[in-house]
């Protein structure tokens, strides 16, 4: 005999927890009493350095953070707006609160459907909140079965390649600085795409020889300069550019991943599952994050349709709180290039959740997220 929570436990390590019917569950689930408690809250995440790329600059972020609370447990999410596809945290919490109540009444059981009417009841444009309610659900069901959310996906922590540390635009004293502070990664992000993107590149180089990725954030707009960029970055030791030039410009990027040799990754670009296999035309990956698949379980099936097509995946995520940026780590082992640094770059991190060391990130083994709450 095999109890329940076993056969969930043998289930998420053979792989099977993704395409697991979600009639399973429905079955062998502990009752649930009534409806769910639904919070939501913005928080202020302040950050260590004014974050400065191609479209903004700031010293803080605002999230949008959500409790999930049933039959005495709780799970934690939280969404990142962003500002290229016009979102707002506030805009965020209303989309949420608007139909906090559908949200209390539904089965967490049956997520599949549940989800896919939440996304239905959002709207289109509401990736921040859709994330927020996604990730506190997936925590709660996999605290709900007794084990890791990696488990559920059936991956092994250790097949995760190291994460970058991201160096956002700065002046030359600043990026050495941010460069020294970084000696503990064995691979950066640097972000370029403004004018002194020579001048950036040789501040990074004067302090160390390490790998370096290069976000572009669609700063280029003359194709035979991203030519010429892109191939002096590479002699720089750069292994791959994201979004060197704006999203609307496919022809041109296209022409350009003809003429250079480092993989081209489509952040973005990227907004939607139905537009990888177009992607694939120009660009050699995409860029996954959690706020803009709108989730964990989103991101896990753009993950899945990009690896079908052949393409390299990135997993990245905006400024937030450990929340959102240890759910995205759970998925981890299975992309190229984790990207997973926002919750480094702010001083007041309300969660204690994924660590890393020397790049490899460390995630914890409670169940859910594995999130520690250090304020609430
Ligand atoms: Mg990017």
């Amino acid at each position: 005999m095999i109890n329940r929570r076993d056969l969930f436990k043998a289930a998420g390590a053979m792989g099977a927890g993704a395409a697991m019917p979600s009639a399973l569950f429905a079955v062998d689930a502990p009752a649930t009493g009534g409806n769910a408690v639904v919070k939501t809250e913005l928080k202020r995440l302040v950050l260590r350095h004014t974050w400065t790329t191609t479209m903004s600059s700031s010293t803080y972020r605002d999230t949008v953070h959500l409790q999930y609370q049933r039959d005495g447990v709780t799970g934690y999410g939280e969404g990142a707006p962003i500002v290229r596809y016009k979102e707002s945290a506030e805009q965020a919490k209303q989309a949420i609160d608007a139909i906090i109540g559908k949200i209390a009444a539904g089965d967490p059981w049956k997520f599949d459907k549940f989800f896919a009417e939440v996304r239905r009841l959002l709207g289109d444009h509401q990736h921040a909140a859709m994330a927020a309610v996604d990730i506190a659900i997936c925590d709660w069901l996999c605290k709900k079965l007794g084990i890791p959310l990696y488990q559920y996906f059936g991956l092994d922590p250790a097949d995760a390649p190291v994460t970058t540390f991201s160096i956002g635009i700065d002046t030359p004293e600043i990026t050495r600085q941010k460069t020294h502070e970084a000696e503990d990664f064995p691979v950066l992000k640097v972000k370029v795409g403004l004018k002194n993107d020579e001048e950036t590149i040789a501040a990074v180089r004067s302090v160390t020889k390490k790998p370096l990725r290069v976000d572009a954030n669609e700063g280029w707009i003359d194709k035979e300069e991203a030519i010429r960029k892109i191939n002096w970055l590479e002699a720089q030791g750069v292994e791959l550019i994201e979004q060197p030039m704006p999203a609307h410009m496919f022809e041109e990027t296209k022409y350009v991943r003809s003429k250079v040799h480092i993989p081209i990754i489509a952040d973005e670009a990227c907004t939607h599952a139905s537009l990888i296999p177009m992607l694939r035309e120009a660009y050699d990956g995409i860029n996954v994050k959690l706020d803009k698949s709108g989730g964990v379980m989103e991101a896990w099936r753009w993950i899945k349709f990009a690896r079908a097509i052949n393409m390299k995946v990135m997993l990245g995520c905006m400024v937030s709180s450990s929340c959102t940026v240890t759910a995205a780590a759970h998925l981890a082992a299975l992309v190229d290039y984790p990207d997973l640094d926002g919750n480094l770059l702010i001083s007041n991190d309300p969660y204690e959740g994924v660590k890393v060391q020397k790049g490899k990130l460390i995630l914890p083994s409670a169940p859910g997220l594995g999130l520690k709450v250090l304020a609430s």
